[in-house]
């Protein structure tokens, strides 16, 4: 059986708690290994490494920081094909998902190999006589990062690259789902040159997750998961005075008005809404074809589509989809399923009760299609995190617009259309944190900053990007005046520069 444990202070640690958690391999339904979960007391012992590694690493110069993370880069690169199997066995994303992922993660590594220029500061020389004024952006102490199961690599490499660029020291509490990739890429990150105790992994739970929020020397926390949670975490994280950002759930609509091309939306609702089993925070859950027209168009294309998918485990070249990640979220995806025909929706694909030959204990599901799906039904209203799709009609493009800015979540959203005022409309007026037209899933690249609007973000920070480099530094404006032999004699008034 393999165990999983933490990794302190540059080794790897047994738990202590006497606490573990089962790991699966969802494809098989089999038990692969198992996790130990952190005590508070193991949280401090962490938080107690990455403080002593703190003025070592802080004070190093940006460029030598730089040259940790262009080696980290380069292992991660080698490492690819390990990495990517291992975060596939746990998480069940096929091969070239995970490969896709990595990269996603490298990127912002990448980004990362530039802080040198990040942090250059504003410079004002002569503000008054002989008088200069400067900004710094220094970094905040000892950070925090808690994470979903559905990016194992690429949501801890979007915080902790550019945490630790800045010349923060860092904890990765890493989902208990698929643990096995956390301590992979602390390990490489030692490889790499970031001193013992620069780059800790926790595992855990809730425990973990208390014992970070309200730790006195962790100065910031990073959170991607589901809204409950991330507002726990904000709100928790806060009352202990510290920087929080918490990323939350989604539920993307995907506007197609009458004038797109039916042959690329098809295309695009099925690698969004149906690519890694829909288990991705920017997924496409809704469809909102504009007009009955669109929506038989739609319809037509999408459904002989949708039966065909290829469901299949990881290391199956020809699979487009993976099995859910537990036993548990494919039970609660299915009874979401139930509910939608339960309250009028038509399911015209039911993903039910798939069974895959040689693999009939894995978590696997078809994908589904929903038509004639109402704002009131709670496939509409729940994020479902799985391989189903919602098409809810429009009858204009006012009404879709409404639609999506009435919904609660706020992560991402896309429209299709070959019409420039129509977009334009819909990028400036939709209450969205992440826009594509004719894109269905708009990640921002690496050096623009990801996040959402409304319950999908907590706090004001986006993550990587400038927003990554604002995030994990504070700012010290300093205001500095040479001995010249002039004196004005002490002034009782507010300062002004003369
Ligand atoms: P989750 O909220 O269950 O777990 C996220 C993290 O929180 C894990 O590390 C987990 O251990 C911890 N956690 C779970 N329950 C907790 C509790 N009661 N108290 C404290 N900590 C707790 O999320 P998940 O199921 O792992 O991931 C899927 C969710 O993440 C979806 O809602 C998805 O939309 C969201 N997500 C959002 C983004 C984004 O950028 N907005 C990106 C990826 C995933």
């Amino acid at each position: 059986m393999n165990s999983i444990h933490h990794f302190i202070g540059g080794k790897v640690v047994p738990g202590e708690s006497g606490r573990k958690q089962a790991v699966f391999n969802p494809a098989t339904g089999e038990q692969i290994g198992e996790v130990m979960l952190a005590s508070k007391a193991e949280v401090d012992k962490a938080v107690d490494a990455a403080q002593a590694a703190l003025p070592g690493w802080s004070a190093t110069p940006p460029l030598q920081r730089a040259r940790v993370m262009f080696r980290f880069k380069e292992l991660v690169e080698r490492h690819r094909a390990e990495l990517g199997e291992m975060l596939s066995k746990e998480h069940g994303k096929v091969a070239a998902d995970a490969d896709g992922e990595l990269t996603r993660g490298i990127e912002v590594v990448e980004f990362a190999c530039g802080i040198p220029h990040l942090l250059k500061g504003d410079f004002s020389e002569n503000v008054g006589t002989n008088v200069d004024a400067y900004a710094m952006r220094l970094p905040l102490g000892v950070c925090a990062g808690i994470t979903p199961f559905n990016f194992p690599a690429m949501v801890p490499m979007w915080m902790f690259p550019m945490a630790i660029a800045c010349g923060n020291t860092f904890i990765l509490k890493p989902s208990e789902r698929d643990p096995s990739v956390g301590i992979r890429l602390a390990e490489l990150m030692l490889e790499a040159g970031a001193p013992a105790g620069v780059l800790n992994v926790v595992n855990g739970d809730k425990e973990a997750v208390d014992g970070i929020l309200t730790h006195p020397n962790i100065q910031a926390v990073s959170f991607v998961g589901s809204t409950p949670i991330a507002e726990y975490v904000y709100h928790t994280g806060t009352h202990h005075n510290k920087r929080v950002q918490a990323l939350g759930g989604a539920k993307n609509h995907m506007i197609v008005m009458p004038d797109a091309d039916m042959d690329q939306a098809t295309d695009a609702l099925m690698g969004a809404g149906y690519g890694s089993a829909g288990e991705r925070c920017m997924a496409i859950s809704v469809a909102v074809p504009v007009g009955d027209g669109t929506a038989e168009a739609l319809l037509e294309r999408l459904a002989p589509r949708v039966r065909g998918l290829k469901v299949g485990p990881y290391h199956d070249p020809e699979a487009e989809m993976g099995p859910i990640v537990t036993k548990q979220a494919h039970e609660r995806i299915e009874g979401l399923i139930d509910s939608g025909v339960e309250e009028g929706a038509e399911l015209v694909v039911d993903g039910r009760g798939l069974k895959l030959q040689g693999y009939e204990n894995g978590y696997f599901m078809g994908g589904s299609l929903f038509d004639k799906v109402t704002t009131d039904m709670r496939i509409y209203k729940e994020e479902i995190f799985g391989p189903v799709l919602s098409m809810v009609r429009a009858d204009s493009y006012g009404d879709a617009l409404q639609m999506v800015n009435d919904h609660e979540y706020g992560n991402g959203t896309a429209i299709f259309t070959r019409d420039g005022d129509a977009a334009r409309d819909f990028v400036m007026n939709a209450k969205i944190g992440m826009v594509g037209v004719n894109v269905p899933i708009p990640v921002p690249v690496a050096y623009h900053s990801f996040g959402g609007w409304k319950r999908s973000l907590f706090g004001d920070h986006h993550m990587h990007g400038p927003e990554g480099v604002r995030f994990y530094t504070r700012m010290k404006a300093v205001t500095s005046r040479w001995p010249t032999g002039i004196r004005s004699g002490a002034d009782f008034s507010i300062p002004t520069m003369r």
